[in-house]
């Protein structure tokens, strides 16, 4: 991390990167109203910080070991001077500002008809972003795999619709993307491009996904520590793109027998992230439970703890969703959901980094 002067030139910050540069790092400029910080990306250890730190209009020359630095408070606070929480903005929705926001729609995108029919009712419950997956990750070939395995007309088409319906009905889109051959088409359709648990790990995919530099809602691996989701969230902002939403899905149930939960929803994951980093967390208790009967309670928990919103899957017939059946609620209980999660954020503040 590379602290310039106040008084440092545009110059002698060009000199300083053209240096990292130099050594193979890339170098993330931040320009505060007070000072100029240049953030290391890369392998620290190919460069010489004494000979950055004589460099002219440099203050100092400090080494950040956390390996999620660039997305860390320690960075925005007193480095960039910045002690505010992340609000990121898409047109009219704000995520991270104190108000919930409820991102919903079914597991999979099935037909124009049942996704528009869907998005009406998630607008009408309050919902602000719709949700839905083309390309599905699925554990068994044999199954739906959403309508992008049909092909790509097929792909580029239920995008569309996602679209078309996020127009007609003030929302916004996000949907996942499952491989970097996906990037270009699904950011073409997409407001927001979900990276699914599965891909977590997945850098290149992380590095395409955030060069494209629209939001990235970043899934936590079900096998994953809190530590190790950061630090991957890191290859996101490592490309420049900041524009990161958590999102907390459960991890992999332990001990033996039935756990009557399809993963342990961690909640303590929220609080306990939002002391590390100045991004939005939201949580997911579809995936998290794969239970119907436990989204309500869940979904107001992870409110209560401090999420920036929920995830959920809803359709309007739930039984007859294609993917995740069990899981799915009416719009009617997304309603009702809402309508606690906003009374419980009025009683229970996001409390973010503040104790
Ligand atoms: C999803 O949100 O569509 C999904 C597949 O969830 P996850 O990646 O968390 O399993
Ligand atoms: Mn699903």
């Amino acid at each position: 991390m590379i602290i310039m002067k106040s008084e440092a030139t545009q110059e002698q910050v060009n000199q300083v990167v053209a240096e990292i540069q130099k050594y193979g790092l890339r170098a993330d400029v931040s320009r505060g109203s007070f000072r100029t910080v240049i953030g290391l990306v890369g392998d620290e250890r190919k460069i010489p910080f004494d000979h950055l730190a004589v460099l002219p209009g440099v203050k100092e020359a400090l080494r950040v070991e956390i390996p999620y630095k660039l997305i860390s408070w320690e960075y925005s606070k007193s480095i960039e001077g910045v002690s505010e929480p992340r609000i990121i903005k898409l047109g009219e929705v704000s995520i991270g500002n104190g108000e919930p926001v409820f991102i919903a729609g079914p597991c999979a995108v099935e037909s124009k008809e049942s996704l528009f029919k869907i998005a009406e009712a998630i607008k009408k419950a309050g919902a602000s972003i719709l949700r839905g997956g083309v390309f599905k990750p699925r554990s068994s070939v044999h199954s739906f795999q959403g309508l992008g395995a049909e092909g790509l007309d097929e792909a580029e088409e239920a995008l569309s619709w996602m679209q078309e319906a996020g127009k007609k009905f003030e929302l916004m889109v996000a949907t996942e993307v499952r491989g970097e051959s996906q990037v270009e088409l699904i950011a073409r359709y997409a407001d927001i491009l979900q990276i699914g648990a599965r891909n977590m790990y997945d850098q290149d995919l992380l590095t395409t996904v955030a060069r494209r530099g629209k939001p990235v809602l970043f899934k936590r691996h079900f096998g994953a520590g809190i530590e190790e989701f950061l630090s991957f969230a890191e290859y996101v902002a490592a490309e420049g793109n900041k524009d990161i939403i958590l999102c907390e899905r459960g991890i992999v149930p332990v001990g033996k027998g039935k756990s009557y939960t399809r993963y342990n929803l961690d909640l303590a994951s929220v609080p306990a992230i939002q002391k590390e980093t100045y991004l939005p967390i939201v949580v997911d208790p579809s995936h998290a439970t794969g239970r119907r009967d436990l989204i309500y309670s869940m979904s107001c928990a992870a409110i209560a703890a401090g999420a920036a919103g929920v995830m959920v899957e809803v359709h309007y017939n739930p039984t007859e969703a294609l993917v995740d059946a069990q899981q799915a609620i009416t719009p009617d209980e997304l309603k009702e959901i809402i309508t606690a999660c906003r009374k419980i954020r009025s009683v229970v503040a996001s409390r973010k980094n503040k104790g």
